[in-house]
């Protein structure tokens, strides 16, 4: 089957496909390694210098490792492939970020814009995270350090907040319809509306196939069926910023296409060995 790509949906953190013509078992397989192979620069580990907020480090060094960092995923390694090979990293596995700052006059909150990153490419996604509220004359100074990362080790290397996939719906009334306009109170999602004699779908794409609607449906047979159409997917990815969703979708399919590329050189030589 020949596989077909729309998009229904593209702006800067959004990216909404209709995909149509591959199985499940390969839109899972991209949906995971979009969660858990694509890298993205995230903070891996401070230095604190001085802590006199009411947060202890730990936790503070938590929520720093949690705040979405713009990636160049083209300008820098990733630390097991660096050819630094040091533990402590490069300036082509690291960036360093500074925050110094102290609540002179009253209680402030500082937020990731406070953070001075040495890289002009690799900053906050926000300025308006909060990382710590200070009360006066409480101070905190320390050096973080961000790296590459993936999913598969810690969620903060996720370069999406959510990617989904689910079934592209198909929805048919029938004749025997009586236009009760029960479908319609029942629907969640208001897919459904109900105009002067039918009933219409006014919205398909927010249809989450969950069949209140059918089961709401007074007529024996039901008037209206609601069903997946096979080997057709709504696939989505919201980004943290971090990439562009097209970026995280592309270097998910590179993976996916390594990865498989992969598995059958293995098959290739097991079976030579077996020969
Ligand atoms: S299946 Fe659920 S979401 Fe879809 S139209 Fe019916 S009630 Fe609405
Ligand atoms: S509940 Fe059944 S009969 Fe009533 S409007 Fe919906 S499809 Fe028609
Ligand atoms: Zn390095």
């Amino acid at each position: 089957m020949q596989v077909e790509i729309k998009v229904l949906k593209k702006d800067e953190d959004n990216l909404r496909l209709l995909i149509r013509g591959v199985t499940v078992p390969y839109v899972n397989a991209l949906r995971r390694i979009v969660l858990s192979e694509v890298p993205c620069m995230a903070i891996d580990e401070i230095v604190m210098v001085e802590n006199s907020s009411i947060l202890q480090d730990e936790i503070i060094a938590h929520r720093l490792g949690l705040i979405p960092l713009k990636t160049d995923l083209d300008g820098y390694n990733l630390p097991e492939e660096c050819p630094c090979k040091s533990e402590f990293g490069c300036n082509l596995c690291r960036v360093t970020f500074a925050l110094d700052a102290e609540a002179k006059e009253g209680s402030r909150t500082i937020y990731s814009g406070d953070l001075k990153s040495e890289s002009e490419s690799v900053v906050p996604v926000s300025d308006k995270i909060p990382i710590v509220k200070l009360a006066k004359e409480q101070k905190i100074r320390l050096e973080a350090y961000a790296r590459l990362g993936k999913g598969r080790n810690h969620a903060k290397w996720q370069p999406v907040s959510m990617c989904t996939y689910k079934y592209f719906p198909n929805i048919e009334i029938s004749k025997k319809c009586s236009v009760c306009g029960k479908c319609v109170e029942m629907c969640p999602r208001k897919v459904l509306v109900k105009t002067d004699n039918k009933i219409e779908v006014r919205d398909l794409m927010a249809c989450t196939l969950c069949q209140d609607c059918a089961e709401a449906c007074p007529e024996n047979p039901r008037a209206i069926t609601v069903s997946g159409e096979e080997d057709v997917y709504i696939f989505n990815i919201e980004s943290t910023q971090a990439l562009s969703p097209e970026r995280i979708l592309t270097e998910a399919v590179k993976t996916l296409d390594k990865q498989l590329k992969e598995i059958e050189s293995q098959i290739k030589v097991k079976k030579s060995e077996e020969d």
